[in-house]
């Protein structure tokens, strides 16, 4: 039985944690090991929402515990950051065998979760990680490689925010070029977190790109060669990386690939 609490938020999120792991609504509820509902400071400004657990993820019951994970405190840290002080989820709360891609079913039926912890945690910025979490949260079908790096002011359930859309560590971790990528949009995270979010801006009526004029953080350069392999989970073979953005390249070859610790860029 969970300490009672006074924080009104805290309690909410508790009951909602309870209702994840009593539910039934998709079939991965028959092959889950832990429900990963998610963990963090329920009052951060800042929410990662990432793709579904992995292997250690079901086996241990938290978010981003194996390398993907690993590589996403190394990323922190490079803004004074650390996991405590930040919420992480993810867009499905069950392991989906064999680390396959999440159905459209399991997405559907997992989303008031995420939704609901967005509202409750009310974040200035959510920062999601792939493709999946991107675009189920911006509502659009704009793969990663194009919006990585950039704001969308937009609205969940009451509350206004920014979504900030980011590589997938895991996929990272084995094409330095995207790694490369991630780190550069990492470190505008503290200015993403000072954007205004009062409803006195002037509105552009584009709820995707409502990013406040003047307010808008440039990216150097169009990505257009950017590998786009989706969102491997941690410590998932390279073979199993996948491309889900179609019109875009496959991943780096295995060869060219290491972990990202071993390429010494941390
Ligand atoms: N990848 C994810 O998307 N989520 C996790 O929790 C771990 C790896």
């Amino acid at each position: 039985m969970p300490p009672a609490t006074d924080d009104p938020v805290v309690a909410e999120l508790e009951r909602l944690r309870h209702q994840a792991e009593a539910c039934e609504d998709c079939l991965l509820s028959e092959t889950r090991t832990r429900v990963v509902f998610g963990e963090g400071d329920p009052h951060s400004d800042l929410m990662f929402v990432g793709e579904a657990p992995g292997y250690h993820e079901d086996q241990q019951g938290r978010p981003f515990v194996g390398q993907a994970g690993k590589l996403l405190e190394q990323l922190l840290a490079t803004i004074g950051l650390t996991r405590e002080q930040v919420y992480i989820a993810n867009v499905l709360k069950s392991r989906p065998p064999n680390n396959r891609d999440p159905k459209p079913e399991e997405i559907e039926a997992c989303q008031p979760y995420l939704r609901r912890q967005i509202e409750l945690i009310a974040p200035r910025v959510v920062c999601t990680l792939g493709n999946f979490s991107t675009k189920l949260l911006s509502g659009s079908q704009t793969g990663i490689t194009r919006v990585h790096g950039i704001p969308q002011r937009t609205t969940i359930g009451e509350r206004t925010l920014y979504l900030y859309p980011i590589f997938h560590p895991a996929a990272a971790l084995y094409t330095p070029a995207m790694l490369e990528t991630l780190k550069q949009d990492f470190l505008r995270l503290p200015e993403v977190l000072g954007l205004p979010l009062d409803d006195n801006l002037e509105a552009t009526g584009d709820q995707t790109v409502g990013v406040a004029p003047g307010a808008v953080l440039p990216r150097e350069a169009p990505q257009g060669d950017m590998p786009a392999s989706d969102t491997p989970r941690g410590d998932v073979p390279a073979s199993d990386a996948r491309a889900s953005d179609p019109a875009t390249p496959p991943p780096t070859p295995p060869a060219q690939r290491g972990p990202a610790e071993q390429l010494g860029l941390f």
